[in-house]
């Protein structure tokens, strides 16, 4: 068999080993049951250091060659996978040239890569300047991961590649600022029969949300950008829950809240975004951040790019992110980022996909990339 072959169905191994490993938020054990396998199969690998590291019970682990703290490069990816509710789904299938099953393209595929990546060059070169680390809380937010890893372990290195945003040939040097938030709005219970006596916290939130939305709206500018290739690079927001502890229809509820989804380029800023929205909501509601992080911007090394067009044969596009990925944490200690992937789709859904043929490419993307940065130093 050549070494390409060999090489996929090892790729293609060990992504549905991960993936079969239900890795989710509610589910602590799995995502140690999943640490332990990165763990197994790491712990032959000559010259480097395993050692996890617990935030706010989320488990991450760092794997760094002896004596070195602040790799050249590090690979980074996180194993939590999103929650579905049929368990069937976190089993896979390879179908036309896809891994398809949920965490497949996020970011289980990933994940294998940087794994044999990780251990092929350091079975070859004992002591090369490459770390890794894998975190489990990135799709709640990252903060308990690379945030911890990076803020408070003091991790540092000279590139951060992380193949969780773009694609093969799409590398993003930008992403959106995020702000997760939560409005409450206070009244007093009430009978619902004696509106007039009422002053309905839900009501006063369902009444001036729209002001908000009608203004994000108008961020988008012609109406005829929003069209194909529209990069959406202005603020949108998102509400994406709305409650009261009501549990009876003739009942006012004395509290109601709500969570917005807030996303903004440069060169809108946090305290910009919420002096807005204060404005926007007027008085009686309650504005509480739950996640806040300025937009950022990647910086990604040169070399990448060019060998990313050099082993596809295709041009490199350089674009903007709506969404945000754990690559902010490292860009605010102003350490580039590598934000690009083999090529995945219905990423969230039961059906996710990651493209075999493109997981070979973009190894061989990192593989030069790290010979050509670190691989003939040593
Ligand atoms: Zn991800």
């Amino acid at each position: 068999m050549s070494s390409e072959t060999t090489l996929r169905a090892e790729l293609i191994r060990l992504t549905r080993d991960l993936m079969v490993i239900e890795s989710t938020d509610s589910r602590p054990a799995e995502r140690a049951r999943c640490f332990q396998l990165l763990r197994n199969y790491l712990d032959e690998v000559p010259g480097v250091v395993l050692k996890s590291h617990y935030f706010q019970g989320y488990e991450s682990l760092l794997v760094l060659p002896q004596g070195i703290e602040h790799p050249e490069i590090l690979l980074n990816a996180h194993l939590d996978v999103v929650e579905h509710p049929q368990s069937e789904c976190y089993r896979s299938e390879v179908k036309d040239g896809r891994i398809v099953g949920a965490g497949s393209g996020d970011m289980k595929g990933q994940l294998a890569i940087l794994l044999e990546l990780f251990r092929k060059w350091h079975c070859a070169t004992p002591g090369l300047s490459l770390g890794l680390a894998v975190t489990s809380d990135e799709e709640r937010g990252g903060e308990a991961g690379v945030k911890c890893l990076v803020e408070e372990l003091g991790l540092r290195c000279g590139v951060a590649i992380i193949p969780d945003g773009g694609s093969l040939n799409r590398i993003t040097v930008e992403e959106k600022g995020v702000m997760h938030l939560r409005l409450t709005a206070r009244g007093h219970s009430s009978h619902a029969a004696r509106p007039w006596l009422a002053d309905n916290p839900l009501e006063r939130l369902v009444n001036r949300l729209p002001e908000v939305l009608k203004w994000f709206a108008g961020q988008q500018g012609d109406v005829g950008r929003v069209e194909e290739g529209d990069p959406h690079w202005y603020p949108t927001c998102s509400v994406t829950m709305m409650e009261t502890p009501n549990d009876s229809v003739n009942c006012v509820p004395e509290v109601a809240t709500a969570a917005l989804d807030v996303r903004f380029p440069p060169p809108w800023t946090v305290e910009q975004v919420m002096e807005k929205l204060g404005s926007l909501l007027g008085e009686g509601i309650e504005l509480e951040v739950m996640i806040a992080a300025e937009p950022s911007h990647l910086a990604p090394d040169k070399r990448f790019v060019e060998l990313t067009a050099e082993v596809t044969g295709e041009e490199v596009d350089l674009i903007h992110a709506s969404g945000g990925s754990d690559g902010r944490f490292f860009a605010q200690q102003g350490i580039p980022v590598i934000l690009s992937r083999p090529e995945v789709g219905n990423l969230h859904g039961e059906d996710e996909w990651i493209d075999v043929d493109s997981m070979l490419v973009y190894f061989d993307i990192c593989d030069r990339y790290i010979l050509e940065k670190i691989g003939s130093k040593s």
